[in-house]
């Protein structure tokens, strides 16, 4: 299993910061298809739970929790990871919604 970033997502960005993994990557922002959210690597997240309780947003939930109308989001952050940019070298704090 895996947790799952859903649309709720605001790019805050500090669930990077506890992953013990490093499996959370920030959908570049200037990119159209992807910027909206950060996506969890489905194959590499240990299931620990660490990004819950950070997420400002409460944006992340283990994929067997998810609610439903945020199921899309199960193949979306596994699509980036196979379809979309996935790992790339970020700054994340150029990455982090300005507030
Ligand atoms: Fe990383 Fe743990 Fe969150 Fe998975 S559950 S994305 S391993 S912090």
């Amino acid at each position: 299993m895996t947790h799952v970033i859903t649309a709720l997502c605001t790019h805050e960005g500090d669930c990077v910061e506890v992953c013990p993994v490093d499996c959370i990557v920030p959908g570049p922002k200037e990119n159209a298809n992807w910027g909206d959210l950060f996506f969890i690597d489905p194959d590499t997240c240990i299931d620990c739970g660490a990004c819950v309780p950070v997420c400002p947003p409460e944006a992340i939930f283990p994929e067997e929790d998810i609610p439903g109308e945020y199921e899309d989001d199960i193949a979306r952050n596994a699509n980036y990871f196979i379809e979309g940019p996935g790992y790339w070298d970020y700054d994340l704090d150029e990455e982090r919604r300005q507030t």
